[in-house]
């Protein structure tokens, strides 16, 4: 395998060989050697950091192959990098463990772990625990199948105003000022969803059925016990969770019921229906007031205002080829930051469909983006992401930080409704967050469940925690299925939630910034330098934040936020 060019003009020119399984083992063993002979920190640390340079090859390989793949699905040759990527990825998370495990074992791993930092021994814990080559043909399975739900997804075609579009663009029409047209969007999709429900059904029991198995081969009792390994979630577990999710349905439902409410009488009707939802004022949303490239300027002079490093950064995005925000036929759905480790630099995606979620994905993964970027001194390479609950803290954080510049992107007034849009929506957002989350854990407390039975869970936690919605005929939705639309679910078991654990933290830094702007970037920008040195509890804690653990955590921000929207 070749050596990472340190430079490079553009990412599309960014070639990497594939991984030469074989050679890499025979270094790492020749390094596990070393290491046993080590004796004491100070010898042991440049034999790992070694090997974490060496695993650093393979990581970015694999990083730009998913990138490609995810840029045109349909292109054969990313697909059979990608198909690659999914046979060899477990050989290569063996080769990780096996030195993390070794690691783990030394009699010394207490001084390495002040060396290093106690967070990263506990992460690789984690790993350690949640894989053994026993499992290596399962993962490799569960990885082609969540790449058989993104070539379906991405495959989708539906039309709305005698217009074809990918599933991507159909977000045009669903926040249409015209009930009718959203409501015909909404349809369209739905149908579309209900005609995939059989094939999107057995991608999804057979994951189920292949996490069971995975998590009953590592001895645990279900998957929902190994996922929290897999995830690496340190200092707190599903009964943490559970709480949460209850403060959520005590807190926040029944503002979300006011603002219903509000919003029922904002847009004049009836009833709110589902595809009211997401229709805030009767002036229907705002809409960036220009296309790809000039958001992009938008977005330059946006980072030039804000300053704190986040103008040099953007400036090398761009300059260096590392976004690809258009939306187009065969591109896979969806926004998401990768980090290229060998080039120090990240890479953001996302589909473009002139509404304002252009803008939100946009502002939302240049927050992982430049936490990334401002993270890649950390000694080793899985310190520079937090853990992902963290992680969602910087990207959402982002999004209201910006706040102060939307005008550029929309004008004055329509800059001012968009801040309520986003605000409520994201009030919204926690309910149906945590309901995906309950979801997931009923899935697999029960995985022998049929999918009619899954559809019913879902039904189950939708009554908890968003009773009032309404979707009126909608196939899909009314038959249980709106789950099956969010992507995360298939490849990101149990992810769901961090969205919203984050989202207490990222609305503390809105709380924070209305107050003093310059002081919350401050402590925005210190938070993202510390990467993923540290675990949640402590990364919040260093901020000033309160934990989404703790009792009443919601109280002052819902109420905060209700005096916002509602007065
Ligand atoms: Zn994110």
């Amino acid at each position: 395998m070749q050596e990472i060019p340190p430079l490079m003009n553009d990412f599309s020119e960014y070639a990497l060989s594939p991984p030469d399984v074989d050679a890499t083992r025979e270094v790492v063993d020749a390094l596990l050697e070393t290491l046993l002979e080590a004796g004491d920190a100070t010898a042991a640390l440049p034999i790992i950091e070694a090997w974490d340079k060496k695993m650093t090859e393979f990581r970015e390989w694999s990083m730009v192959t998913y990138i490609r793949f995810m840029q045109d699905t349909k292109n054969p040759a990313h697909k059979e990098a990608k198909e690659l990527l999914d046979s060899v990825s477990p050989k290569f998370t063996d080769l990780e463990t096996r030195m993390k495990q070794a690691v783990l074992e030394l009699p010394y791993r207490d001084q390495l772990a002040e060396r290093v930092s106690p967070q990263c021994l506990d992460l690789w814990t984690c790993h350690v625990a949640s894989f053994a080559p026993a499992i290596e043909e399962d993962l490799a399975a569960e990885a082609r199948l969540d790449s058989q739900y993104t070539e379906v997804l991405a495959a989708g075609e539906v039309v709305i105003q005698r217009e074809s579009l990918n599933l991507s663009e159909v977000d045009k029409y669903t926040e249409s000022n015209e009930r009718a047209i959203r409501k015909e969007a909404f349809r369209a999709r739905s149908e579309w969803f209900a005609q995939q429900g059989e094939i999107l059904d057995q991608i999804y029991a057979d994951q189920v059925t292949l996490r069971h198995r995975m998590a009953r081969t590592l001895h645990y009792p279900s998957y929902t016990e190994l996922a929290y390994q897999q995830r690496t979630r340190i200092g707190f577990g599903p009964e943490d969770v559970a709480a949460f999710r209850d403060e959520v349905a005590n807190e926040v439902v029944p503002l979300v019921s006011e603002l219903a409410s509000l919003q029922r009488k904002e847009l004049e009707v009836d009833e709110l229906m589902y595809w009211d939802e997401a229709t805030f004022t009767r002036q229907g949303n705002p809409k960036p007031l220009g296309d790809h490239d000039w958001m992009v300027d938008r977005a330059t002079e946006m980072f030039a205002e804000m300053g704190h490093g986040m103008d040099d950064f953007f400036h090398q995005m761009k300059s260096k080829g590392l976004m690809d925000l258009n939306s187009r036929p065969g591109k896979a759905g969806g926004g998401f930051c990768e980090y290229l480790h060998g080039l120090g630099m990240p890479f953001i995606f996302a589909n473009f469909n002139g509404t304002r979620h252009d803008v939100g994905v946009f502002t939302h993964e240049m927050g992982h983006a430049f936490q990334a970027y401002s993270s890649r001194d950390q000694p080793l390479a899985d310190l520079v992401w937090p853990t992902t609950e963290a992680c969602e803290i910087h990207s959402i954080g982002l999004e209201f930080l910006t706040w102060p510049h939307m005008h550029l992107f929309y004008g004055e007034e329509a800059a001012a409704r968009l801040k309520r849009a986003h605000l409520h929506e994201y009030l919204t957002f926690l309910p149906y967050g945590v309901s995906v989350d309950h979801f997931q854990h009923l899935v697999y407390a029960q995985p022998d469940a049929t999918p009619e039975e899954r559809h019913g869970f879902w039904k189950v936690t939708e009554e908890r925690y968003m009773p009032e919605t309404n979707y009126g005929n909608l196939p899909a939705e009314s038959a249980g299925r709106r789950w099956q639309m969010k992507p995360h679910l298939y490849g990101l078991p149990f992810y769901y939630i961090d969205y919203t654990l984050a989202l207490v933290g990222a609305l503390q830094f809105w709380s924070h910034a209305r107050e003093d702007t310059d002081a919350a970037m401050r402590e925005y920008v210190a938070l993202c330098r510390r990467g993923g040195s540290l675990p949640f509890a402590e990364l919040l804690k260093s901020a000033g934040l309160s934990s989404p653990f703790e009792p009443g955590c919601l109280k002052g921000l819902m109420a905060e936020a209700k005096a916002y929207l509602l007065h």
